[in-house]
């Protein structure tokens, strides 16, 4: 069994001919909600993709976040350690999408504010009784470190996906058996600017220092840069597709990489999968939205 702790976001989507300037009022169109935030994507990432999965996470009592708790369950993950946060809002993002293809968000962290140590200990059974415990960085800091701690003395791989990028303490670092930051992230927890496979292994080496096993670095279309602490280290290139919205690439590479994992595929083999599930994801749009199937992810990769 899996289990996701991280955010929900309610995602409002509107296309723009460029983004709004200061003062300026300007007619968008194609409104629409879709269901984000980087741990419902991981979480609807892996149950899609048929892991059993726990999502530790919290909603407003608002009826945006009775609809995606709603949502989760259609998709099969276990709401029942998703809490409610009385007279609070559900997490939200407000996005522009400027014609040009790039976006503009604002995001309101709302009920995710409150995924603390003390939310986290009311499901510290479930931690312990997991295989592995996923992770970001959207909710905050006490939450992720008291959650860490409960999988590590209980024998759960921890991994963490250090997403959207900001310095760690070495407390929450040498609570990890593998991290999984791009680029942009990967610099940021370093100090080392990624550029080649060179300087890859250099940002990998810091963390390996620190205790981490298991270090993938995901370089967007060029696919993951991966080293074991044990020697092993190799590019895996990812598929080559037509790109429209990136949105959630990274949150699916991650739910499907843990669902390899948790059925036994070697490290490698669940890079591939992983691939393929971002890769269908990249040619969809939104963040919930695009992650595909275990259907559509076993067809990809046998085409
Ligand atoms: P993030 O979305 O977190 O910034 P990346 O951009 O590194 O992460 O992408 C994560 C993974 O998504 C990649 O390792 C790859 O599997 C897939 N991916 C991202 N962009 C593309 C692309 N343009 N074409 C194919 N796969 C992609």
């Amino acid at each position: 069994k899996l289990v996701v702790l991280g955010s929900i976001n309610a995602d409002h989507v509107l296309a723009v001919p460029h983004f709004v300037k200061p003062g300026e009022t300007l007619a968008g169109n194609g409104y629409h909600i879709a269901y984000g935030g980087k741990g419902a994507n991981q979480a609807v990432a892996a149950a899609r993709l048929g892991t059993q999965t726990d999502f530790i996470a919290c909603i407003g009592d608002d009826t945006l976040g009775t609809a995606m708790k709603n949502a989760f369950a259609q998709d099969g993950i276990n709401t029942d350690s998703i809490v409610t946060i009385p007279n609070e809002m559900s997490g939200i993002a407000m996005i522009q999408v400027a014609a040009s293809g790039e976006n503009s968000i604002v995001l309101a962290a709302g009920a995710n504010a409150y995924l603390d140590q003390t939310v986290v200990d009311k499901f510290a059974d479930n931690i312990a009784q997991a295989d592995a415990l996923l992770m970001q960085l959207e909710t905050p800091l006490s939450g992720i470190t008291a959650a860490a701690k409960i999988a590590k003395a209980n024998g759960t791989q921890v991994i963490l996906n250090p997403a959207p990028a900001q310095s760690l303490p070495d407390e929450l670092l040498a609570q990890l058996d593998m991290i999984t930051p791009n680029e942009t992230e990967a610099e940021i927890l370093t100090g080392i600017r990624v550029t080649d496979q060179d300087s890859a292994q250099q940002a990998a080496n810091v963390f390996h220092q620190k205790g981490i096993a298991t270090v993938l670095i995901t370089l967007g279309a060029k696919g993951v840069f991966v080293s074991e602490k044990s020697g092993f280290n190799r590019i895996i290139a990812g598929f080559r597709v037509q790109a429209v919205d990136t949105t959630a690439a990274g949150d699916t590479f991650n739910g499907a990489l843990l669902t390899a994992l948790l059925e036994q595929k070697s490290l490698v083999q669940a890079i591939r999968f992983a691939h393929g599930a971002a890769a269908l994801s990249v040619t969809r749009h939104g963040a919930q939205p695009s992650i595909p199937t275990r259907e559509q992810t076993d067809s990809f990769l046998l085409a």
